[in-house]
C-alpha cells in the first residue's frame, strides 16, 4: 500500500517557544473493536519526517520488526529533521511486544549531566544556547539497546538509510526549507551551523533543494560499521571532545565512553479498563499521566460535551495538581526516592476530593511548603506498528530547535542544550514557571527531568493507542488529551488528535487552550470561575490506533505540522 502524504505547512520556527460532579465509578465505552482477534495487517511508521517514515516502512517491508524500524526511523530523521531527529541529543523509546508478552519496555536514553556539572554551575548570564549547556548525549546508545535486545535485522542495516541520505542528499520540501531558512538566518554567532545547514551558508533555501550532508554521512558510516561505539568512542568522540574545548563545555572522553542507556520498566496504570503505558524517571511523563488518568477516573466525563466548561475545568484542575507533584517530587529516580504513591488511585481519589466544581483553585495554594520568587518543535515523537502488533512509541529530542546550535566540527550533527531541563537555579520556583525544588537539580551523571511520555494503551494485551507529541511540559498534557478524546468520548483516531488541546503547568497558573475561538462561550464561563486562559499552539502528536469501527490499525498525522503516515 502506498503511504500517503498529507499536506504540508511550512513550520514557522519556534524557538520556542460543574458544576456538580460527581465521584463515580469507572465504567468501560463500548470497544468491540479491542475485545476482537485482529486480522493481521499490514505495520506503519508515523513521524514528521516523511522520508523518516518511509526509512522505517521500507525496513518493515524487508521484514524487519517494529523496533528495527524506529531504529531506521531515528536514524534517518537525524539526517532529515534536524530540528529534533538526532544524535546529539536523547529520549526514550516504549516498546510493547507482541500480545505483550515479556511485558513492555522502556528504553531510557536520556542524556546525563557530565561528571564536572555541579548543583550551582549556571548563572543568570548563561546562554541557553552555549557548550555548557550540553548534556551526555544518550540517542546512539539507547537506539543500540533497543535493537541488541529486539531487533530481527543487521545494525547496520537499519543505519544505512540514514547514510544514504545524507551523503547523497534528500529533496527537501517546504517545511524543511523554511525550518533551516530561520535557523541560519538567526544563527551569526554558529557558523559551523551555517556551514553545515545553509545553503552555500545562506537562508535562501526553497522546497526542492537537495540537502547533503556529508560530514554526518561520515559519522553515520562510523556508526553502521562499529554500533554505538563509533559514536562514543574513537573518531567522532575526538571530534566531540575537541568541539568541548573549542566551545568551553565539559563533556569530556571518559564521559562519553561511560554512557550507558538503561532498560526500564514502564510505568503502569489502568484507565476504565484500559492499560496505559509511559516512560518512567527520569521523565516525568508516565508519573504525571497515570495520576491525572486515575484523577479524571473518578469523574464519568461523559455526561458533558468534550469541550464544556465542566470537562475543560476538570481537566485543568487535574493538570494543576499533577503538576505541582511533578515539581514537588520528580528528578531522576537513580538519584532521589520518587513516593511509590503518586501513581496510587487512592492519591487520586485525594486529589478529586479537592477540586472544587465551581471554582479554580489558586496554583499557589497547592503547595505553600514550596517558597516562590517574583516552551516548541525541539522535539519529535514517532508510532510504529507493525504486522505481529509489536508496537513502538518513541520521543527524542535536542531540548530546543537545533538545541545548542553547536554542530560538532567534521562530525556533522547538532549537540543538544538538555542540561536546560535540571532546575538550574536552585530554590527558585517562580510565578512563571521556573522550578529550583530539589529532586531535579544538577549532580554529576544525573539524567535532567523530562516530560517526553511515549505511551501505549493496551487492552487485553492487545494495542489500542501508540502515541506521544513534542513540546517541553505540555507534552504530557497532550497525550491526556489524546487519550481521554480516544477512551472517553469514543473519537476517531484523527479527531482525537486535531482537536483543540489544553495544557495548565501549575506555574505559570495561566492554562493554554487551543480553542479559545473556536469555543469562546466555554472559555467566558471558566474566566467566570477564576481560571486565566491564553491560547497558543501545542504539540503535533503523530500515533496509531485500532479503529472501533472496522476493528484495524489507522494512522493519524498531525495537522499542526503535518507529517506522513507510512505504510508496509
Ligand atoms: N527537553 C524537553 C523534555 O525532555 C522536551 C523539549 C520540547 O519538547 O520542547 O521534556
Amino acid at each position: 500500500m502506498q503511504g500517503c502524504a498529507v499536506t504540508r505547512r511550512p513550520i514557522r520556527a519556534l524557538a520556542r517557544f460543574s458544576l456538580g460532579f460527581a465521584l463515580v465509578v469507572a465504567c468501560l465505552p463500548r470497544d468491540a473493536a479491542a475485545d476482537s482477534t485482529p486480522e493481521k495487517q499490514r505495520g506503519m511508521v508515523v513521524a514528521v519526517s516523511p522520508p523518516g517514515a518511509d526509512a522505517g516502512r521500507d525496513i518493515l517491508r524487508k521484514g524487519g520488526n517494529a523496533v528495527d524500524a524506529a531504529v531506521a526511523t531515528a536514524f534517518a530523521m537525524a539526517v532529515t529533521y534536524p530540528a529534533a531527529g538526532n544524535i546529539g541529543g536523547g529520549g526514550f523509546m516504549l516498546i510493547y511486544p507482541p500480545g505483550g508478552k515479556g511485558g513492555p519496555v522502556v528504553i531510557d536514553y536520556r542524556e546525563k549531566a557530565p561528571a564536572a556539572a555541579h548543583k550551582t554551575m549556571y548563572t543568570k548570564k548563561d546562554s541557553w544556547y552555549s557548550a555548557k549547556a550540553v548534556g551526555v548525549p544518550g540517542t546512539v546508545r539507547g537506539l543500540a539497546l533497543a535493537h541488541e535486545k529486539f531487533g530481527k535485522l543487521k545494525w547496520k542495516d537499519l543505519v544505512a538509510p540514514a547514510v544514504q541520505l545524507a551523503e547523497e542528499g534528500f529533496l527537501i520540501d517546504d517545511a524543511l526549507a523554511s525550518s533551516l531558512n530561520w535557523i541560519v538566518g538567526g544563527s551569526e554567532e554558529f557558523p559551523e551551523l551555517r556551514r553545515v545547514f545553509g545553503k552555500n551558508g545562506e537562508a535562501n533555501w526553497k522546497a526542492g533543494d537537495r540537502l547533503v550532508q556529508k560530514d554526518l554521512a561520515a559519522t553515520l558510516r562510523r556508526i553502521a560499521e562499529m554500533g554505538a561505539d563509533g559514536f562514543y568512542k574513537g573518531e567522532v568522540a575526538d571530534l566531540l571532545v575537541a568541539e568541548m574545548k573549542r566551545s568551553k563545555g565539559i563533556i569530556t572522553a571518559k564521559d562519553l565512553a561511560g554512557y550507558e542507556a538503561k532498560a526500564r520498566q514502564p510505568i503502569h496504570g489502568t484507565y476504565r479498563g484500559y492499560d496505559v503505558y509511559g516512560p518512567p524517571p527520569p521523565s516525568s511523563g508516565g508519573t504525571c499521566l497515570i495520576e491525572m488518568l486515575n484523577v479524571l477516573e473518578n469523574f464519568d466525563l461523559r455526561k458533558r460535551d468534550r469541550f464544556s466548561p465542566e470537562t475543560l475545568h476538570l481537566m485543568i484542575e487535574t493538570m494543576r495538581r499533577a503538576y505541582c507533584d511533578r515539581a514537588r517530587y520528580l528528578g531522576d529516580a537513580d538519584f532521589v526516592k520518587i513516593p511509590a504513591f503518586l501513581t496510587s488511585k487512592d492519591h487520586a481519589r485525594k486529589l478529586a476530593q479537592s477540586i472544587d466544581p465551581r471554582k479554580a483553585t489558586k496554583s499557589e495554594e497547592l503547595a505553600k511548603d514550596i517558597p516562590l520568587k517574583g516552551e516548541g518543535d525541539s522535539t519529535t515523537h514517532f508510532s510504529v506498528l507493525d504486522s505481529d502488533g509489536m508496537a513502538v512509541a518513541n520521543t527524542y529530542t535536542l531540548e530546543r530547535s537545533y538545541g545548542s546550535r553547536i554542530v560538532v566540527k567534521g562530525a556533522g550533527f547538532v549537540l543538544n542544550n538538555e542540561m536546560m531541563d535540571f532546575n538550574w537555579f536552585p530554590g527558585e520556583t517562580t510565578r512563571d514557571g521556573g522550578i529550583g525544588t530539589e529532586p531535579n537539580q544538577v549532580a554529576p551523571g544525573k539524567r535532567m527531568l523530562s516530560s517526553q511520555t511515549p505511551t501505549i494503551v493496551a487492552k487485553n494485551g492487545k494495542v489500542v493507542l501508540v502515541t506521544g507529541s513534542p513540546g517541553s511540559r505540555t507534552i504530557i498534557n497532550t497525550v491526556l488529551c489524546v487519550i481521554v478524546n480516544t477512551i472517553d468520548f469514543e473519537m476517531s483516531l484523527q479527531a482525537a488528535v486535531d482537536a483543540p488541546r489544553l495544557h495548565h503547568p501549575w506555574f505559570p497558573d495561566t492554562a493554554r487552550f487551543e480553542g479559545t475561538s473556536s469555543h469562546g462561550e466555554a472559555v467566558e464561563r471558566l474566566k467566570a470561575m477564576g481560571h486565566s486562559i491564553g491560547g497558543t499552539r501545542q504539540g503535533d502528536a503523530h500515533s496509531i490506533g485500532l479503529d472501533r469501527k472496522t476493528g484495524k490499525y489507522v494512522g493519524a498525522a498531525d495537522h499542526r505540522i503535518d507529517g506522513k503516515v507510512s505504510e508496509q
